[in-house]
């Protein structure tokens, strides 16, 4: 097999690989570096992140079992420094070195900061990746005062996010009118106007020379005197693409890496993608021709007769609620051009097309976009429009053609994608696919920026015809390879009695009979749930961690980390851990977060003789499960303590432990509310205040920092013990699988929970069913010394692929 490494686990290189394994699955060994700690994401939906339409875990595009499945070796916060050309390797941060025989740059850009004085203090930020987000989300939990330089794309979207977190915000803009490479400035009044009524303010024709402040911003100067305050400053003017391991490689680069029509480079075997490279002088910074890249090199990897990447036109659309907006080409007019508008003052709806020599050459379309395709598609394909009526849909908010019938099938649906109406025509007819979902699965069509869904719905409704049901295509199906959604799952399990996943694949005729990783822990999950003590647990539907009851890490090695009841342990078992984690030559021993000691980089085969030999539970530091119970030292030993800490935590973590839950739980117990275990950011925190607890749900420290809720206050540990009870298993019960408590309470509302278990009645039944659930579960890493079979399917040196 040849290897084959990529730098950079973005949009465009991850596309390119999924191009690849569509095309021959099996040639190459592949790797990827990615410098962020997180698997392939998409990018443009962290407008959509910071504006809370969707969570951190909604934009992970192959999660981390994917790169499993197919075999991909990812290290993911390890960047490579320098590629050695000559011995064709390339060499990490890390000191890793890496041997490829085709090797692909997909880099991506950087944000571009300002060279002015100030620009490196606390609170700047460009706009570029997960953490530029958490930072302004973070920042807007603490300070009022935003303030974003450029009045493009980025900036107006970073605006519109800060804005929804609850600050003011101002957009300093360099030139007359916004969006001025796109829009012409009749459409850039309106979008002006529009955003200036959800909010923004902006400060135009202003240059701005030096951030001020101490260590943190407090403002800006302009280069006219004046001066805005400041508490974050988000720098949203422009990118760079992300040179420099090719520079220090000795390749040649230009603005961006410069590559042929094939996506090769100056170095033999090296290729770029993505906004990285540069072809025929240009850089592009949106997804769809990038793709187009993408697929081109698969091809020519796969050594297929690749069609030659001549370049593209670039379609702009903005994500801001309440603005429609698309432009595409050339905007403005010169001696060559006429133009085609009509403007509806009243509606706010404005529409040109610029024709040169009978062809469309550039579109703004504001306030009603329906027309976009269509005339995207005359502009990329030079139609001539000689006696072609430009704008079908009427000029009026409820006009549009929506004729999908008159649409040709060449005609593309998914600009980001590449998608046609053909396209999915085919994939709708041929796989019998009624939901949006599904055809998104199937064809790529939506799966990036997402706009052209309403438009997917109409080619469903149009080719499904009398079957079409509108409320089915909508529905949130539990994954691609159905159209159920979970609550009719549930009562398809419970009406039927189906018993195993493949039962419930075959019965409710899943289109995709071997389900995928996203359906087939989730089945399994609901079973559990609902047969409470007679299910038998489906280990190989599990995520790999749960199926392994280790953490896989980045290296293919494993972490151990063995139960600490309450983050209190013994001399004994710390000489034990000791002693094993010596005999194996375990490379990291670490104090963890959840207040237990974790070995790190374990090997698959040693897993079993190591829990053997430390004779301890596991902690389920992997679990979709009660990971831990943080507790402070309390009552027993602190000055300030009016509770007993870590006895509550002992006790709750001895209870709970194993518990299938819908995604981790964490608990902290802290005994007065100096809070030393922060148990107010747990998914249930408790407490210890003069007589009694109070108890926090839906707390989060991750990357969607949130603050627990008060859910009651009690007088004494068994009715902590009781309420936390009936909460869990209400959660286990109602929850989406994979969705954290903090998510669920802001679904179903808090005082909803609430009154759920104010009733005492309904307390003691989902007491005795968390009860009845507690009893079936027994000691994994025990389990497995003691199975022969478990070990030799499991643990034994071969190689073991997620999902077999
Ligand atoms: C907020 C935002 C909104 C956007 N909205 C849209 C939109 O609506 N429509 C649209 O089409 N496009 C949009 N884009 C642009 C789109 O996201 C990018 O065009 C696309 O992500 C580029 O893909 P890429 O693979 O080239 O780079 P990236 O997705 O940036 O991936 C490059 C990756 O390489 C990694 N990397 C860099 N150097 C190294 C190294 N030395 N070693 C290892 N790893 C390295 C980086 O960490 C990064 O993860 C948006 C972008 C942003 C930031
Ligand atoms: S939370 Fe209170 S009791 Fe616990 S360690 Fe901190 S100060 Fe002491």
């Amino acid at each position: 097999m040849k290897k084959l490494v990529m730098i950079g686990n973005g949009m465009a290189g991850v596309r390119t690989i999924e191009e690849i394994l569509k095309l021959s699955p099996e040639q190459f060994e592949i790797t990827i570096f990615g410098q962020e700690p997180h698997p392939n994401y998409n990018r443009i939906k962290l407008s959509n992140i910071l504006q809370g339409d969707t969570s951190f875990d909604e934009i992970i595009i192959n999660p981390l079992d994917w790169y499993k499945e197919n075999n991909i070796q990812l290290f993911t916060g390890e960047s490579i420094t320098k590629i050695d050309v000559e011995s064709k390797k390339v060499i990490s941060d890390q000191g890793r070195e890496v041997a490829y025989d085709e090797l692909i740059i997909a880099t991506g850009s950087n944000s571009f900061i300002l060279p002015i004085p100030g620009a490196d203090k606390i609170g700047v930020t460009g706009f570029r990746d997960i953490k530029d987000c958490e930072m302004m989300i973070k920042s807007a939990a603490e300070y009022k005062k935003a303030v974003v330089i450029g009045g493009g794309l980025l900036g107006l979207e970073a605006a519109r996010g800060l804005l929804n977190l609850g600050m003011k915000v101002d957009v300093v803009h360099l030139m007359p009118s916004l969006m001025e490479r796109q829009l012409d400035p009749i459409a850039s009044s309106l979008l002006k106007a529009e955003l200036e009524s959800q909010g923004m303010r902006f400060l135009m024709e202003k240059e701005t020379v030096e951030v001020i402040g101490d260590e943190r911003v407090a403002g800006l100067r302009f280069k006219d005197g004046s001066f805005v305050q400041a508490d974050l400053v988000v720098m949203a003017i422009g990118i760079k693409s992300n040179t420099i391991v090719a520079k220090n490689s000795g390749i040649y680069v230009n603005r961006g890496i410069v590559v042929n029509d094939y996506m090769e480079t100056s170095a033999p075997h090296v290729y770029a993608v993505g906004e990285c490279a540069e072809h025929r002088e240009i850089v592009y910074g949106l997804v769809a021709p990038l793709y187009e890249q993408g697929k081109v090199l698969a091809e020519r990897l796969c050594g297929r007769e690749a069609s030659a990447y001549e370049g593209s036109v670039t379609g702009t659309q903005l994500k801001v609620a309440g603005v429609d907006l698309f432009s595409a080409g050339e905007i403005y007019e010169d001696g060559t051009t006429k133009s085609i508008m009509v403007y509806n003052e009243y509606e706010g709806i404005y529409k040109r097309a610029l024709i040169r020599n009978n062809r469309i050459v550039g579109i703004v379309l504001y306030g009603d976009t329906k027309d976009s395709t269509r005339l995207y598609r005359m502009l990329s394909k030079k139609e001539d429009i000689t006696g072609i009526s430009i704008f079908e849909s009427q000029c009026s908010a409820e006009g549009g053609s929506g004729d999908i019938a008159s649409m040709p099938n060449d005609e593309l649906v998914c600009g980001c994608n590449g998608v046609t109406k053909g396209a999915i025509v085919e994939a709708i007819k041929t796989q019998g696919l009624i939901t949006l979902d599904q055809v998104s699965h199937c064809t790529n069509a939506g799966r990036s920026c997402g706009r052209c869904k309403p438009m997917v719905n109409d080619i469903l409704a149009y080719t499904l015809g009398d079957q079409f049901d509108a409320n089915a295509a909508q529905k949130t199906s539990i994954c691609g390879c159905t159209t159920i959604s979970r609550e009719e799952l549930i009562a398809e399990i419970r009406e039927k009695g189906l018993t195993s996943v493949k039962e419930v694949m075959n019965v409710l005729e899943w289109n995709n009979e071997e389900g995928c990783t996203k359906c087939r822990p989730a089945i399994n999950y609901y079973l559990g749930m609902i047969h409470m003590d007679e299910y038998k647990d489906d280990r190989d539907s599990r995520l790999v961690n749960e199926k392994m009851h280790a953490n896989i890490q980045k290296d293919g090695t494993y972490s151990v980390v063995p139960r600490m009841y309450g983050g209190v342990t013994t001399a004994a078992d710390l000489k034990k851990i000791a002693e094993v984690a010596e005999k194996y030559e375990v490379p990291l021993v670490k104090l963890t977060g959840g207040q237990r000691i974790g070995l790190f980089g374990v090997k698959k085969e040693d897993l079993p003789s190591m829990w053997k030999e430390l004779d301890m539970p596991s902690g389920y530091a992997y679990g979709k499960t009660l990971r831990t119970v943080k507790t402070c030292v309390g009552a027993q030993f602190c000055r300030y303590g009016t509770q007993d800490s870590m006895s509550l935590g002992i006790e709750l973590e001895k209870k709970f432990e194993r518990l299938d839950t819908p995604h981790k739980v964490k608990m902290g117990v802290s005994a007065c509310p100096r809070n030393c275990s922060e148990a107010g950011i747990k998914d249930i925190g408790f407490v210890g205040i003069d007589g009694g607890w109070e108890i926090y749900v839906a707390g989060n420290g991750g990357v969607d920092l949130r603050a627990g809720d008060l859910l009651a206050t009690v007088k004494t540990e068994a009715e902590v013990m009781e309420m936390t009870g009936a909460y869990l298993q209400y959660y286990r019960e109602t929850a989406n699988y994979l969705e954290r408590t903090s998510k669920w309470v802001e679904r179903v509302g808090l005082e909803h929970v609430k009154e759920v278990l104010a009733n005492e009645e309904t307390r003691k039944e989902l007491n005795e069913r968390m009860d009845q659930t507690l009893k079936k579960y027994i000691e994994p890493w025990n389990e497995a010394i003691e199975s022969e079979n478990i070990k030799d399917k499991y643990y034994a040196n071969h190689i073991v692929k997620a999902g077999e």
